[in-house]
């Protein structure tokens, strides 16, 4: 249910406060302490899952609709010309907290100033056909 150690987990058992916008059976949603931008959520599973890889599959499957459900309400309250809704599984990916969460965040025009989520092309666009081979060899 919940890990030793795991700061999420200590916020979902009230040990540490937090600044609640939702909450269900599954989930709790709260602002995150550094925010990217006013109104930056987290949803947090209620059980402890380090990342999507343990995450079972009624929360995966319900996960998106709740995160979508704060995306609009963002939108409505803040008029943000976006939102980015996003999850970091490992350290190379950027993930620092080790129960899985997801983002919601609301962009502006010209926010990309202190918010960088995007990438330049790693790879060239070649042999496409063999890569989508070598992944589908592990589906
Ligand atoms: P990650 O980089 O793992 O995807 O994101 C972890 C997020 O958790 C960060 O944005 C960080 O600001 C947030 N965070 C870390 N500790 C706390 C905390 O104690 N309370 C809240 N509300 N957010 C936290
Ligand atoms: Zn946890």
């Amino acid at each position: 249910m919940s890990a030793d150690n795991c700061i999420f987990c200590k916020i979902l058992a009230d040990e540490i406060p937090s600044a609640v916008v939702y909450e269900d059976d599954l989930f709790r949603a709260i602002l995150d302490v550094n925010p990217a931008a006013r109104g930056h959520v987290i949803i947090l599973p209620k059980k402890h899952a380090a990342n999507l890889f343990e995450l079972p599959d009624e929360e995966t499957s319900k996960i998106l609709i709740v995160a979508r459900k704060i995306a609009g309400a963002l939108m409505e309250t803040y008029h943000c010309d976006g939102v980015n809704i996003l999850q970091n599984n490992g350290e190379a990916s950027g993930q620092t907290v080790f129960h899985l969460h997801v983002h919601v965040i609301p962009r502006f025009e010209g926010d990309t100033d202190h918010i960088n989520i995007g990438w330049k092309p790693g790879e060239t666009p070649e042999n496409l056909q063999a890569i989508a081979e070598e992944i589908k060899a592990n589906l």
